[in-house]
């Protein structure tokens, strides 16, 4: 190879990164491709103080008026599992809060998604230890199920939850006394895309847009990868007409009663007697 050669192939790569590096910098609001802005003289870093105080994060935005605002709760079910993280970046990128009910034994897995959804403003909620059936289940499996699952997510977020979301939405007398001596509000759901069945992006989006309206909770599963594709179009579409996305607390104007059930299941809901029997199936 002569050296000219070279020269011309070393010249040839550095104008294919000055090209790609400008592309990467053009303002993603434009939505057009042109020739990058000249880079600003970089500004002279503030000479800083010895033990300076960690910067502090902007004041979180109060939350809207839901009895005045179209408000909407996006809620999330059994994770964290690999697909949460991809929730999380997409609830980030259009800054939407929504609410976690966690299984106990997926937090114990992936305590750092438990910390990423804390720390991103999202409300984390109880869901069991084992996505155990609550409503028929003896006193000693209910405790045992609720406080190793409220446990865990402390030691994974520093926060204790105050929802609960019965698995299968399956409730009780006895788990209806437990949750208010526990001090956890029973949030079941208003709208069910049937998501853990139906692992299809297209039809998810469908069922959740056509169900949603004001004041509404969403179920949905952050472990299914096709659940967490179809948030996008649900987030753009709902923020389009209007609605707040808040969390389940928020929805309620903070005021959510312990024991109490929140929601409806849009099916009979099983309701079981101390003793364990059914009581107000069709
Ligand atoms: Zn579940």
């Amino acid at each position: 190879m002569g050296g000219l050669d070279l020269v011309r192939r070393v010249a040839v790569a550095v104008l294919a990164a000055a090209v790609c590096g400008g592309l990467s910098t053009l303002a993603p609001a434009s939505g057009k491709v042109g020739f990058a802005a000249a880079p600003r003289p970089a500004a002279k870093p503030e000479p800083k103080p010895e033990h300076a105080p960690p910067p502090k994060p902007p004041a979180p935005k109060p939350p809207p008026d839901c009895s005045r605002v179209k408000c909407v709760a996006l809620t999330f079910d059994d994770g964290p599992a690999e697909s949460t993280a991809e929730l999380l970046d997409v609830l980030a990128a259009r800054n939407v809060r929504a609410t976690f009910f966690l299984v106990g034994e997926n937090v114990v897995k992936h305590p750092e998604l438990v910390r990423r959804e804390h720390e991103a403003g999202h409300e984390l909620g109880d869901h069991s230890y084992t996505h155990a059936d609550l409503g028929n289940a003896s006193e000693k499996k209910v405790l045992d199920q609720l406080t190793r699952t409220q446990d865990a997510i402390r030691r994974a977020s520093g926060v204790t939850p105050v929802l609960l979301r019965p698995p299968y939405g399956s409730v009780s007398k006895r788990l209806t006394r437990i949750t208010r001596e526990m001090g956890l509000a029973q949030v079941l759901w208003t709208v069910d895309p049937l998501d853990w069945e139906h692992r299809d992006t297209r039809y998810v989006e469908k069922r959740v847009l056509k169900a949603v309206k004001p004041g509404y909770v969403v179920l949905m599963h952050d472990i299914h990868p096709t659940s967490v594709k179809a948030v996008p179009k649900i987030i753009d579409r709902l923020a389009a007409e209007g609605y707040a996305f808040v969390t389940v607390s928020e929805l309620y104007g903070g005021k959510l009663v312990p024991g109490k059930e929140y929601g409806q299941t849009g099916r009979p809901m099983v309701h079981r007697d101390e003793s364990g029997a059914a009581q107000g199936l069709p």
